[in-house]
């Protein structure tokens, strides 16, 4: 039988809707809209078309988009004092500093540098170690994703044993973090994991976050398991173009698990939502005001 397809864009949409009341609110009591500034250094072609992508949402969602493209020879210490600045900018809840960045600038240095409370992208080392201790703390777009995906699918996800492979502080560790949270059994797999198929044909729960296009193949997948797929690849397709693909063998995985995200539109409109979400979560928190508990 076909497993269910977990249709991120409807969820997303659903919840971008959510946020624009939750935008409108802020912006009535506080006198001001919920700010995020976008920081782009060179012209990466991906990067420029996510920074662009994040900014029409911002907007679209009612909140205010700042954004700050860079030529690509900036150095450190000019993005630094950039960061610095948006930290003291009041009306500047949200920083990204979109990745990859260039040679010259040491990545770790700068995401340090952005101040915990606008950090939406929950890469600070501040918020990683309060998820970690399951205080409260921005937590990264992608993984908020899959866990919103997984309870709007399951519900109450306690007792499920739960593989996540990839252990990346952008998806896995995070991920694997949530899952905690929810009191499900948790495995994290990587590339050095012994007899990996096994290890995820015991998973209720099975999220893929490794970049390999369709390593996880149909016979590792538990029947009526929920899989989450977070890789996108791009590989060639029939017609000469490309097309993106998954981290799951879809067409396999879907004859036998009870639901599953596709690529692309599952886990991927989920990512920008969770930065809106963010956004407006650390503005409320800066204003003193309490984020609604649907978020
Ligand atoms: P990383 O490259 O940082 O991490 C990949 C992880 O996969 C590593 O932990 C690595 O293990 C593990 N891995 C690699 N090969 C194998 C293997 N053969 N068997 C088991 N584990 C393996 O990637 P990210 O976490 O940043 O991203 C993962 C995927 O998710 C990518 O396809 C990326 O494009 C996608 N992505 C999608 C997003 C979205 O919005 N949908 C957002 C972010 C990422 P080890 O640590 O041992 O090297």
């Amino acid at each position: 039988m076909s497993a269910r397809l977990i249709d991120g864009r409807a969820a997303a949409e659903a919840l971008r809707g959510r946020l624009a009341i939750t935008a409108d609110f802020f912006r009535a009591t506080t006198g001001r809209p919920a700010g995020l500034a976008t920081v782009l250094v060179g012209e990466d072609p991906a990067s420029a078309v996510y920074v662009r992508s994040k900014i029409k949402a911002t907007e679209e969602a009612g909140m205010h988009g700042l954004h700050h493209p860079l030529p690509a020879e900036t150095s450190e210490a000019e993005l630094l004092a950039l960061v610095e600045q948006l930290n003291r900018d009041d009306a500047v809840d949200g920083i990204l500093v979109q990745l990859p960045l260039p040679a010259q600038i040491d990545a770790a240095r700068v995401i340090d540098a952005i101040s915990p409370e606008k950090d939406v992208d929950g890469f600070h080392v501040v918020n990683a170690g309060r998820l970690a201790v399951g205080a409260e703390a921005l937590v990264p777009c992608t993984p908020l994703g899959c866990l919103h995906l997984l309870k709007s699918e399951i519900g109450d996800l306690s007792g499920a044993n739960a593989v996540v492979i990839g252990r990346s502080n952008i998806v896995g560790k995070p991920m694997a973090s949530l899952l905690l949270g929810e009191s499900c059994t948790v495995t994290i797999a990587h590339s050095r994991t012994r007899d990996l198929p096994e290890v995820c044909r015991r998973a209720d729960i099975l999220v893929a976050a490794v970049g390999r296009a369709e390593m996880v193949r149909g016979d590792w997948v538990k029947p009526g398991a929920t899989v989450i797929d977070v890789g996108i690849n791009r590989v060639p397709g029939a017609t000469g173009k490309t097309r993106l693909v998954g981290d799951v063998a879809f067409a396999e995985a879907r004859e036998v698990a009870g639901a599953i995200t596709p690529v692309p539109g599952g886990v991927g409109p989920m990512t920008i939502a969770m930065l809106l979400r963010n956004t407006l979560v650390a503005a409320h928190r800066r204003a003193g005001l309490k984020a609604p508990e649907d978020l």
